[in-house]
């Protein structure tokens, strides 16, 4: 319930899990400040838009919104609005949106969450605020709270990336790498259990490499051995797995935990060689492929989802068809698809042979639809088996419906009373299209 008078933060967010989470420690500063969350924009008096800057599409979307929200301004003028996060953190960013934003209150990068709360008084002081530190040393970490009765968490077990593949830009706006001690992680994680919270991801750029830099003398597969035996949740996942540095080592300690899901989001993003080494991946196509085999021998039960890009720079025919042959071979149950983007300070994009945008659309089209058919084909293989899903609440498509989560990640679509959300049951499945399984409760 809202306290009369009481002000109220809404917060909209674009990107990945890791802005997911970054949004939530922003609102988590709002509420210590006094703000009540609300889901509608047009009762709030803060508004914070937590940006992603990895595709131009993200940020087209992005300055809609911010322009969309002038209007809302005007009937509001005490409303406060901050736009925050990646896109921010790009040099010369704030400066070219400003001049088309003036009714934005707080510009902020991914370095300065911690002066949010200062950010935060002195534009309610009346101040308008920007700051976008370029060195990432000297940014504190502030977690979010664990909120009462959230059911789902990404806890971050690092920072940054070291990796500078030559198409993404998140090293430039997220700082090198730097991971998070294992005790501090165990804590928050405990702290979500105890707050009713069931399913953890844990998030890195490459969690594959946790620790290394840091000399903890322990690895990411020693973390999840000890999350698995100590952090009383029931399931703990992990993104993302940089191929390179996937060892048996991960394999086994995921095949042997109670709580650590059975999948793996390992991103291949091509398939011909020639663009693995243009892209800076360092791995091959056979390497993959050898890596997905073991996992499967290993973990017969397993799931695989994977991001793929079309049309980088240089990419011939035989190239993509290299790339469509990895999804023949490889039985994904999901794959993320996009089509090259430039971004400005990478390496790809001052490339020379950029592929047509017409080129990029017809391949991203043909790979999509294969990987619908595997989809299926995946799914329907699915069908008369049991699964143990967690329920997270009513369907998107049919609130008379609950749907949950598979241990592999598949949406699962059931009949059941609400009293089962939040709960885990096994559940039988009984039909299924490329993204979604319909079951019964066992
Ligand atoms: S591993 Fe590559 S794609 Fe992933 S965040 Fe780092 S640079 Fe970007």
């Amino acid at each position: 319930m809202f306290e009369k008078n009481q002000k109220k933060v809404h917060t909209i967010t674009f990107g990945c899990q890791m802005s997911e989470r970054d949004a939530e420690t922003l609102t988590t500063i709002s509420t210590k400040q006094g703000y009540q969350r609300t889901e509608h924009p047009e009762e709030a008096d803060l508004i914070i838009i937590n940006t992603c800057c990895v595709r131009e599409s993200a940020e087209n979307k992005i300055i809609g919104k911010i322009g969309q929200l002038k209007k809302l301004k005007q009937s509001k003028p005490d409303l406060k609005i901050a736009v925050t996060g990646c896109m921010i953190q790009q040099p010369g960013m704030v400066e070219k949106l400003k001049k088309k934003a003036s009714h934005v209150d707080i510009w902020t990068g991914t370095f300065d969450y911690h002066k949010f709360e200062e950010l935060l008084s002195l534009s309610e002081k009346g101040e308008k605020v920007a700051l976008v530190s370029e060195d990432f040393s000297n940014s504190k970490e502030v977690a979010p709270l664990a909120e009462k009765g959230k059911l789902k968490a990404n806890v971050n077990i690092m920072y940054g990336c070291d990796n500078y593949c030559a198409y993404c830009i998140v090293p430039y706006v997220r700082g090198r790498e730097r991971s998070r001690p294992k005790e501090v992680i165990i804590g928050e994680l405990q702290a979500l259990a105890q707050s009713g919270c069931k399913e953890v991801t844990l998030l890195g750029q490459n969690v594959n490499s946790y620790g290394r830099k840091d000399n903890f003398g322990y690895d990411f597969a020693d973390l999840l051995k000890e999350v698995d035996k100590t952090s009383n949740i029931e399931r703990i996942r992990f993104t993302t797995s940089h191929p390179k540095d996937l060892t048996d080592k991960l394999i086994d300690t995921v095949a042997n935990g109670k709580h650590l899901c059975e999948h793996f989001h390992f991103p291949f993003q091509a398939g011909s060689n020639k663009i693995l080494k243009a892209m800076n991946r360092k791995y091959t196509r056979e390497y993959y492929l050898e890596r997905a085999e073991q996992i499967l021998k290993t973990i017969p039960e397993a799931r695989l989802t994977t991001d793929i890009i079309v049309g980088f720079p240089g990419e011939t025919e035989e190239d993509f068809e290299q790339t469509l042959d990895l999804v023949q071979k490889i039985p994904f149950s999901q794959a993320f698809t996009f089509m090259f983007s430039k971004r400005s300070g990478t390496v790809a994009a001052n490339l020379p042979n950029q592929v047509p945008l017409e080129v990029k659309k017809s391949r991203l089209q043909r790979l999509m639809e294969l990987q619908n058919s595997r989809s299926l084909e995946w799914r329907l293989k699915m069908i008369d088996k049991e699964y143990e899903v967690l329920v997270e609440g009513p369907s998107k498509t049919n609130p008379d419906l609950l749907s949950g989560r598979t241990r592999g990640n598949e949406l699962v679509v059931l009949n059941g009373n609400p009293g089962l959300i939040g709960q885990l049951v096994m559940v039988k499945i009984v039909n299924a299209n490329s993204w979604t399984l319909f079951g019964s409760l066992v």
